[in-house]
């Protein structure tokens, strides 16, 4: 008999998790509170699938720069004091994950994550032929400052033998791989050059999948919030929503930022933070001539070009789950970006710009959260954190292989949720 499966999330990661499941023959069903697919995180991040953004955000040194932005609007790092208590004992695995054995240790299961991934993505690409403004052209991070520039060239020799292609370039080749960049080479101190990354958009692509999903065979029931699960001691017997009670065979939650507040009452404890971030899209009336996207490593800033779009994404702020669109920092990611592509302003005062913020699913080690939890029949696949895109249809397909009892192509143990169960 065909087995059930309910996914709590139609955002990248539950959209695609759903098309794998329907592959191997599971009768599934996605549930989302909102309106359609994608309308949250995954609706306009930065369009990046870089392995070489491999390692998390908490490198040693981290805290020290938090506190010295601490309240500034313009700084790419935003700890806001009010969010203080919420993240207490998130915060606490986060600095005890950025000493520098751990830390290393998830760059390195993220980056075998992500590199999976991007192959796995490719493989869907050429069976599926989704529409999504890819591009192959690497990206390019450019440095304003030698020890940065340094310390970012280091990490790459050390996670070339891991398969990260990577070459530096000196300010004239960064101009000559990408001549948008001309207006700042005096600025520039170099550039590393990942030409395996790619770029595309992420909400085209999760439409497309739920439709190739939907065609074969997956039910989505939109405008359904999931309010509560409802468990014995091993296992769940249905879903509360407002409406109803869902039940199924097998369970996979992919809420997001919002996954710890749902696992909760089961005493599972995810520690997840919503680390808010913010993009505009532009588009220029006269088109841009971005080829290659661009990362500004201090500013921690991406430009992707997306077909005749330019999505500017960054920031990271800690302020809980407050999703308002702040002016100043949406501004201000704009007026970096028109730093680096001074053409950019006219478009600006034609008034082509979409601001748009969205809650990074944030692990406090790193890594995203896959498979096995307590409850004999709930999976998560959640906590994609700044990487969501990068590692969709790898996370999704170790999931289903989990799901499904086959052996995952990458030993899971790294992204399982036991490493949280002490
Ligand atoms: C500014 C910014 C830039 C980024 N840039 C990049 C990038 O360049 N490259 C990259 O790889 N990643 C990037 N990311 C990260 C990436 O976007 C996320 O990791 C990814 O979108 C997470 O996908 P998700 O499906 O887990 O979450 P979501 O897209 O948020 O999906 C979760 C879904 O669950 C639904 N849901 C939640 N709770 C419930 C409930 N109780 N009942 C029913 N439904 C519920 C929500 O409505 C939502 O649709 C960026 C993120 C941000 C914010």
């Amino acid at each position: 008999m065909t087995s059930s499966v309910v996914v709590i999330g139609a955002g990248l990661i539950g959209t695609t998790t759903a098309w794998y499941l329907a592959e191997r023959g599971f009768d599934v069903t996605v549930l989302d509170r909102r309106e359609g697919p994608a309308l949250e995180t995954s609706y306009a991040n930065g369009g990046l699938l870089t392995p070489s953004e491999a390692d998390p955000w908490n490198a040693p040194g981290t805290l020290g720069r938090l506190l010295r932005w601490l309240g500034r609007e313009d700084s790419p790092l935003l700890l806001r004091p009010t969010a203080l208590p919420g993240m207490l004992k998130w915060g606490i695995g986060f600095l005890h994950a950025s000493r520098a054995v751990p830390h290393r240790r998830s760059t390195e299961a993220i980056l075998r994550l992500a590199l999976y991934s991007v192959r796995m993505l490719d493989e869907l690409v050429y069976q599926l032929h989704p529409d999504f403004d890819a591009l192959n052209n690497g990206t390019i991070k450019i440095f304003r400052n030698r020890s940065a520039l340094e310390q970012s060239l280091e990490l790459a020799d050390a996670l070339r033998p891991l398969g990260l292609e990577s070459h530096l370039l000196d300010p004239c080749e960064a101009v000559g791989l990408e001549p948008a960049l001309n207006t700042i080479s005096d600025q520039l101190v170099g550039a590393i050059h990942y030409p395996a990354d790619q770029s595309g958009d992420a909400h085209l692509f999760t439409l497309a999948m739920a439709k190739h999903a939907a065609a074969a065979g997956v039910k989505f029931r939109f405008n359904t919030s999931v309010q509560a699960m409802r468990v014995d001691a091993t296992r769940i017997q249905g879903l509360i929503t407002q409406q109803d009670e869902i039940h199924a065979d097998i369970y996979v939650l992919a809420a997001g930022s919002y996954s710890p507040q749902l696992v909760r009452p089961l005493k599972l404890r995810l520690p997840i933070y919503p680390v808010k971030g913010y993009s505009v899209t532009v588009t220029p009336a006269q088109g841009h001539s971005l080829r290659v996207p661009v990362v500004d490593f201090e500013q921690k800033l991406v430009l992707t070009p997306l077909g005749d779009r330019l999505r500017i994404a960054g920031t990271a702020e800690f302020n809980g789950y407050d999703i308002t669109l702040n002016a100043a920092r949406s501004g201000s990611i704009l007026c970096q970006a028109m730093a680096i592509l001074p053409g950019l302003a006219a478009s600006v005062e034609q008034g082509g710009v979409i601001s748009w913020t969205g809650l990074r699913p944030m692990t406090c080690d790193g890594p995203p959260v896959l498979g096995k939890t307590p409850y004999g029949n709930l999976f998560f696949n959640t906590g994609h954190g700044p990487l969501g895109w990068t590692l969709c249809a790898g996370s999704a397909r170790i999931v289903a292989d989990v799901i499904t009892g086959r052996t995952p192509d990458i030993d899971p143990g790294a992204y399982s949720f036991s490493r949280f169960m002490h």
